[in-house]
């Protein structure tokens, strides 16, 4: 099942996405009653896909994101893979939706995107063991780890680099058919402006989805609706005002965001 949160004449709810994306106005949004994070039904009130606004999927408490989860992305950059998973916190307040905007940081002249899997968890765990990851997961969305490439060099935290407002695209919808198996091979692109910049699968995570859980449920309790970003890639490179880039997952969909300069 794809989920979505949208709004609808200023009402904002889940729905189930249905149908077809090759057929015009194919897609159609079965409402949820209530939240997709417990037993949930489907009203059974469909509205068209083309007449809503699609939000975030979840609105997380935090984003726990991982760097130099691939060697190529790490090699591209001159970096060494680290021995364990590295954790940073992208806040809240950078979560953005599909076809929202990218506003180019004022800090920064080497904005970077990273596509990746982002894991949408889906009940308050914590020490999480292997054989139990599986039960966490609500599903899988697409994700753009937003990176002011030359702040990340410049300071040894990375809270403004890669959480800045709108540096955390999500979407377009939480795919939830997706077992661990499948997820952990899956292709995931890149394209700025049609141009494909980065192309990989998610079976070249140095650190799988499993350990990934593990590891930073070790460390902390995470939430229904937290997101955790599984590294991306190589092919990271330029965003520039007036950009489009567009994430893309096998079995989930397409996010896309177009970069523009601060108002
Ligand atoms: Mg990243």
């Amino acid at each position: 099942m794809r989920i979505a949160r949208f709004s609808i004449d200023g009402n904002v709810a889940f729905g189930a996405v249905e149908g077809t994306e090759t057929v015009p106005d194919g897609l159609v949004i079965d409402i949820i009653k209530g939240v997709p994070f417990a037993d949930f039904e489907l009203s059974g009130t469909k509205v068209p896909l083309s007449k809503v606004r699609l939000l975030p999927p979840v609105l997380p408490s935090k984003v726990v994101a991982i760097g130099r989860n691939y060697a190529a992305h790490a090699a591209e950059l001159g970096n060494e893979v680290p021995d364990s998973p590295w954790a940073f916190f992208k806040p809240s307040t950078s979560v953005i939706g599909p076809g929202d905007p990218i506003v180019y940081p004022s800090f920064s002249s080497e904005v970077h995107h990273e596509a990746e899997l982002a894991v949408v968890i889906g009940r308050m765990c914590r020490e999480v063991p292997r054989e139990r990851v599986k039960d966490v997961i609500l599903g899988y969305t697409c994700a753009n780890d937003v990176t002011a490439r030359d702040t990340q060099r410049a300071e040894k935290q990375w809270a403004r680099a890669k959480g800045f407002d709108s540096s955390c695209p999500l979407g377009p919808w939480i795919e939830t058919g997706l077992d661990l198996a499948a997820a952990s091979d899956l292709a995931i692109t890149a394209t700025v402006n049609g141009e494909l910049r980065q192309a990989g699968r998610t079976s070249e995570m140095v650190n799988g989805i499993e350990d990934l859980i593990v590891s930073i449920t070790e460390a902390m309790t995470l939430l229904p609706g937290d997101v955790v970003l599984t590294g991306t890639p190589a092919g990271v490179g330029p965003l520039n005002v007036g950009d489009e880039v567009a994430v893309s997952i096998e079995g989930i969909g397409t996010l896309t965001n177009k970069v523009i300069k601060r108002g």
